[in-house]
């Protein structure tokens, strides 16, 4: 099975998506399919030994669409990205509406004046024979339709020939009509005496609907393309070259040249070229185009940094670790690209709609026709026949959900959140609870030793804390650095761990000069613990000789996130392994009321199965490492990225710079987004239920009013260009 993701050439409009989606899955190889209208793409899961690319560029070829291979390189992508992409279609749609969108305004306002001048008094008549006006605007409709229509005639002749239809097809339908009546009274006066028809004609509505409609593609393609920026924003801070340490001499080199382990120079105001290592000289970092951090990080020999993130004063030599689509851009880019092109679930209701809107659409469009022919009106079965047509288009609701989508996601990798796919966004909106992990998330991670205490006369302090760091040495958890650190600057030599064995959540065991040593979660009753201290026990031998109490800073923005989801109305509990008289205090101290406290890492995605039974709806915030079960029993998990490790599997959400501050700026993203979809789908639907019954003509034995289907094409370009414009404010949005 093979999973491809395909740019689609030739879609129009949102029904595009239902046609291509309908035809690709009856091949048989193919397992599944999702088009995505706003970003032109088509992500196919597929058999290869079943069914080629060919074979499915043939299906649709008919169709007037083609799948192109899109799965360029990250790396070439990135090398290629300067330099602008050429967009030919989108010239050519440029060039001609700026032909048409002239023309058919001066045909608007003569079109306004002749009504003006039968209505009113005082206006004049156009000072010109009719039948030449008439004359003009066959050539100009003529001109109209076969060249700037030409989407359109085409897919009226793909309807005949493949029953296949689509928006463009009711747009060609209307249009053609309008100029085909119009066009045989002009040239043959005698079939509408003949018929008794009235002498009025049509071509303003063919020149005005696609000079209107062109212009309505026109101006949704620019905006579709500035709320998909970031990527190419994204793509822009890659850095072009690097400056090599190479035998002895600075070599200026392409960044594809850079390989692992290559001592880079980075030089003061220099942006850095991949991730890598510091290992000499001391800097700091403004890493805001990464983590939307505003304060540049202090970097010295050991600490990380990040390719794209620009040196600030200093300067310092790095080691290469992370190059090509290895890096943290790289994979932010991936990320954001997949998470764009993503369906979120609200999205279905909106396509089963659109799939059974064109023909019900057809079917309006003939029945106000005939209905309105058998009371011998032709002019009102005419109007209302093009103007159903027109004014159907379910374009607006097609953009709805996947322009709010690319907006929402755009907005948070500029602010640091990476949002992995539309399904997560929505989910977190809807979320009433989140949970927190403790070490790591509220708090720094980074504990320090505030007592040793010695209980058996044969250990000292020093002894109980050389015994505990001999075995802690090989855990990797925040306590054992610490308790290892801490004995290595007082120089104690550490002795040699044997049956090491780490038990997750509790503590670890080994033999050292011969003697079982235990260093384990502290049980029972202590002042320390009274004090918010984590206090861990130090066995030899089955005898408890000795503690450590380890306390933890607040991580600077804890307290105030945790009032912001407050005033979030929402639910904070706080989740962790360490003691519950530990954690009570440092939930009081951060303003968590609720704590779930000696958890077991294995039992923390119960927990939060135990909420959901609950119905709450559950958001989890780990480290994503420890927490991956957690996480993934959530609603949505949220993982704290602290290194350059980001694609994280088990979480939806990933919080660049471990910044817990995030977590109801992403809540706030997520709620705006759907607020925005939902406004969006309001605004389509109402649109068409107001917009086709009117154009239908209901009003007309009422009021006598009936939509020109003028501004029936108005009303359908302003309705997709309003709903792209409503996404696109979610990119200004303060978080
Ligand atoms: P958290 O849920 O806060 O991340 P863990 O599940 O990692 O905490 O650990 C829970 C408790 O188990 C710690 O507070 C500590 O008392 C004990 N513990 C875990 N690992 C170790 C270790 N390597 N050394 C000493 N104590 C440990
Ligand atoms: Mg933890």
């Amino acid at each position: 099975m093979k999973n491809k993701i395909l740019k689609v050439k030739g879609m129009h409009c949102a029904s595009c998506k239902n046609l291509i989606e309908g035809r690709v899955k009856k091949i048989t190889g193919v397992e599944k399919i999702e088009v995505n209208f706003a970003t032109e793409q088509a992500k196919i899961n597929f058999d290869e030994t079943k069914v080629s690319l060919e074979k499915m560029n043939e299906e649709i070829k008919n169709l007037g669409y083609s799948f192109e291979d899109n799965e360029a390189k990250m790396e070439t992508k990135i090398m290629e990205h300067m330099g602008h992409e050429h967009h030919n279609e989108d010239e050519h749609l440029e060039h001609k509406v700026q032909f048409v969108f002239p023309i058919s305004v001066l045909v608007f306002l003569v079109m306004m004046w002749d009504i003006g001048a039968r209505t009113l008094n005082f206006i004049p008549n156009i000072p010109m024979p009719m039948e030449l006006w008439n004359l003009i605007l066959l050539i100009l409709a003529t001109v109209t339709i076969f060249w700037i229509g030409q989407p359109y005639l085409k897919a009226v002749v793909r309807a005949i020939k493949y029953k296949a239809v689509n928006m463009d097809t009711l747009i060609g339908i209307g249009t053609l009509t309008a100029y085909v009546y119009s066009a045989l009274l002009t040239l043959m006066p005698q079939i509408g005496s003949w018929l008794n028809l009235p002498t009025e004609t049509y071509f303003d509505v063919t020149i005005v609907v696609i000079g209107f409609i062109s212009l309505g593609k026109q101006l949704e393609t620019n905006s579709k393309r500035k709320t998909g920026e970031t990527i190419k924003k994204l793509l822009g801070l890659q850095a072009k070259t690097a400056l090599l340490w190479k035998d002895g001499k600075e070599v200026e080199v392409l960044i594809s040249e850079v390989k692992i382990d290559d001592v880079l120079i980075i030089k003061p105001g220099a942006k850095i070229p991949v991730d890598g290592i510091v290992v000499s000289g001391f800097s700091s970092v403004d890493e805001s185009m990464i983590s939307g951090e505003p304060l540049p990080v202090d970097k010295k020999n050991g600490d990380v940094v990040v390719g794209a993130t620009i040196n600030k004063q200093g300067s310092f030599r790095m080691r290469a670790t992370k190059i090509g689509a290895e890096t943290m851009l790289a994979q932010i880019i991936k990320i954001v690209e997949e998470a764009a092109g993503s369906v979120a679930p609200i999205q279905t209701l909106a396509d089963k709609i659109s799939a059974v809107f064109v023909p019900i659409v057809l079917l309006v469009a003939f029945l106000s026709l005939i209905i309105w022919l058998l009371t011998g009106n032709v002019t009102l079965a005419l109007l209302s026949f093009v103007g159903v047509l027109v004014i159907a288009c379910p374009c607006a609701l097609g953009l709805a959900t996947p322009t709010a989508i690319i907006a929402g996601v755009g907005a948070g990798a500029e602010n640091g959140i990476l949002i992995k796919n539309a399904e997560s966004l929505q989910k977190l909106a809807s979320i009433d609870t989140v949970v927190l992990d403790k070490t790591g998330t509220i708090t720094k991670g980074e504990p320090q030793i505030t007592d040793i205490i010695s209980i058996d006369k044969n250990y000292s302090e020093m002894e109980v804390l050389r015994y505990a760091a001999a075995v802690e040495k090989l855990s990797e958890h925040p306590l054992a650095v610490t308790i290892v650190q801490k004995a290595k600057s007082e120089k104690l030599e550490l002795g040699e761990v044997k049956k090491f064995e780490s038990k997750a959540g509790i503590g670890v065991v080994g033999m050292v000069n011969k003697k079982k040593v235990s260093v384990e979660k502290f049980e029972g009753n202590d002042e320390l613990i009274e004090m918010g201290k984590t206090l861990v026990a130090i066995k030899i031998g089955g005898k408890m000789v000795g503690k450590i109490a380890l306390s933890d800073t607040l991580k600077d923005e804890a307290i105030e996130t945790i009032k912001k989801l407050h005033r979030q109305k929402i639910e904070v509990i706080m989740l962790t392994g360490d003691n519950q008289k530990t954690a009570e205090y440092v939930a009081k101290e951060v303003g968590i009321d609720q704590v779930i406290a000696g958890v077991l890492p294995q039992e923390k995605a119960i927990k939060i199965r135990e909420l959901q039974d609950k119905r709450k709806k559950v958001v989890m915030a780990g480290d994503g490492i420890n927490d991956a079960p957690a996480l993934i029993q959530a609603e949505v998990g949220i993982a704290m990225a602290t290194g350059t490790d980001i694609a994280m599997e088990s979480a939806g959400i990933t919080l660049l710079g471990g910044d817990i501050g995030k977590i109801p700026q992403s809540i706030k993203l997520a709620r705006e987004t759907m607020k925005t979809i939902k406004q969006n789908l309001f605004w389509a639907f109402i649109y068409n239920i107001v917009g086709i019954p009117v154009a239908a003509g209901i009003l007309y034995p009422f009021f006598g009013l009936i939509l020109n289907p003028i501004f029936a094409g108005m009303a359908m370009s302003l309705s997709s260009v309003s709903v792209v414009t409503n996404s696109l404010r979610l990119k200004w949005k303060k978080l």
